[in-house]
């Protein structure tokens, strides 16, 4: 086992490793920013070791600065937690050049899977059901239409370097097409620095399922269940739940199948998320393959008692998963929140500035991860997720109502933060009964906080 672990990333997932790694008794050495320097992760690794600036391109992406404080510190590996780093096929080949184990699948895995288009069309040569669309890389905006043509309308244009929902844009008939295609490839290549697209049919009114996969060195590979996601602003992410309630016994047979396909394909080593999109008539279409821990890896943790990071760990460490397919069980049902310091009433901007006061819910099933603490700086450079509460209950309907209390509980000075729209989410008739799909915050969240602000207009009155 690994003595020494270096954690190349911040805030929640960076205490989520820490702890994680303490618990192992391995030694945690943090690359942070200077921005960080007071930050909860500093405060309890074992040495904190300074990489650079605030600016993220300048630290937690300075891939040269965080390889030497790795051989500086003498660390056996680095941990990339989520986003930054942690899909970069160049960085992973990096720390094999170093003999440094990074904790996720080898370079060539990332490569392969992080490129969208080529993911898609290994899947596709697997048998496993892809979005219908371009069978390669688009020329022009020309070919688009062609294919678009042929697969009908409405499309979406896809940057095959994509993450984080950037780079996607839809067109929903052809005088929209050039413009979109334009869009999409300028937004790719500033953010990703790659134009190339890919089409796919825009499925309309989508659910967003995705399966955890877990794989070893030794050939065997797992999954873990799937979750649903479908509760997105702009293609992210605000609300995750474990299982997916409304799928057939039928249909999450399949998927989970699905999803043990595709990993397999990809000859899939460390832990995974393959994700689908399931359109309206119940079918569903391999989107992309996520090859690091994902922000709501714990709600699949709380259902099926597997601790994630730990099997990344051992995984990477040439141990063998801790458990086998046939001793995966799914027990009740878990919800997440991402708290983000962002102001609802303002179109969601980010709200940076100093907590004053947090307490933290607690008790039976509920579950906190979070960096914050008062006094804490949330710093305008990063993302503005500052907290996820997770909440564990036999069924769906008390997993709700574990989370209307956990987040009425929930206190946070200083910031403004979407608190309240979480709560009054959790009191929406269509999300308690199942009818949202991907689209839903995008035509309800202005309506939800307009309720919002109406029912405290009231309280003041009265
Ligand atoms: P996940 O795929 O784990 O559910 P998301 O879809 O929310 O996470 O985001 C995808 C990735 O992009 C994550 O790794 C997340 O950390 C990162 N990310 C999302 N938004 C931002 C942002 N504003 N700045 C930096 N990274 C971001
Ligand atoms: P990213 O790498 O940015 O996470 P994804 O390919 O996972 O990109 O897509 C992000 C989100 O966009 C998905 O969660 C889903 O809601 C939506 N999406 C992606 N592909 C399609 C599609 N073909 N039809 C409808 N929605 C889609
Ligand atoms: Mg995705």
């Amino acid at each position: 086992m690994f003595k020494r672990i270096l954690i190349a990333n911040r805030g929640e997932i960076a205490m989520r490793i820490l702890r994680c790694c303490h618990e192992m008794g391995i030694e945690t050495v943090l690359a942070c920013s200077k921005e960080d320097l007071d930050s909860l992760p500093a405060q309890f690794c074992t040495k904190c070791i300074c990489i650079g600036p605030a600016p993220a391109a300048q630290s937690y992406l300075n891939e040269n600065a965080i390889l030497s404080a790795a051989k500086a510190c003498r660390c056996d590996a680095i941990h990339p937690g989520y986003g930054f780093l942690s899909e970069n096929a160049h960085f992973a080949r990096m720390c094999e050049e170093n003999n440094i184990v990074f904790i996720g699948p080898d370079s060539q895995t990332i490569r392969r899977m992080g490129d969208k288009q080529s993911a898609r069309a290994l899947m596709q040569k697997s048998g496993v059901p892809v979005v219908p669309g371009s069978g390669g890389i688009l020329a022009d905006w020309h070919e688009a239409a062609r294919i678009a043509r042929k697969v009908g309308y409405p499309v979406l244009l896809k940057a095959t370097a994509g993450g984080g929902g950037r780079g996607l844009r839809a067109a929903h008939n052809p005088s929209e097409l050039r413009r979109a295609y334009e869009d999409a490839q300028a937004e790719a290549q500033s953010a990703f620095g790659s134009g190339a697209l890919y089409l796919e049919k825009l499925i309309e009114h989508p659910r967003h399922i995705e399966v955890q996969i877990l794989g070893d060195t030794r050939g065997n590979i797992i999954q873990l269940g799937e979750r649903d996601c479908s509760m997105q602003r702009r293609n992210q992410k605000l609300m995750e739940e474990a299982p997916a309630s409304l799928l057939s016994n039928f249909q999450r047979t399949a998927i989970r199948r699905a999803a043990l396909k595709a990993a397999r394909a990809a000859h899939y080593i460390s832990a995974g998320t393959v994700e689908f999109v399931l359109d309206q008539k119940g079918k569903f279409y391999f989107i992309e393959m996520n090859t690091r821990i994902q922000v709501e890896h714990p709600v699949t943790e709380m259902v099926t008692g597997v601790d994630l990071v730990r099997e990344q760990i051992r995984i990477a460490a040439g141990l063998p998963l801790s458990l086998k397919q046939s001793e995966v069980r799914i027990c009740g049902h878990a919800i997440e929140c991402r708290i983000n310091a962002e102001d609802p009433a303002r179109n969601f901007m980010p709200a940076p500035g100093e907590i004053s006061f947090v307490h933290f819910p607690g008790g039976n099933g509920v579950r906190v991860e979070s960096a914050i603490y008062p006094g804490a700086q949330i710093s305008p450079y990063y993302d503005s997720m500052i907290a996820k509460i997770i909440v564990h209950a036999p069924g769906r309907l008390e997993a709700v109502r574990k989370m209307r209390a956990a987040l009425g509980e929930l206190t946070i000075e200083g910031v403004k933060t979407n608190i309240s729209f979480l709560y009054l989410l959790m009191h929406n008739g269509d999300y308690l009964s199942g009818r949202f799909d991907t689209g839903f915050l995008g035509r309800q969240a202005k309506a939800i906080v307009r309720w919002g602000e109406e029912s405290l207009k009231h309280r003041q009155k009265s």
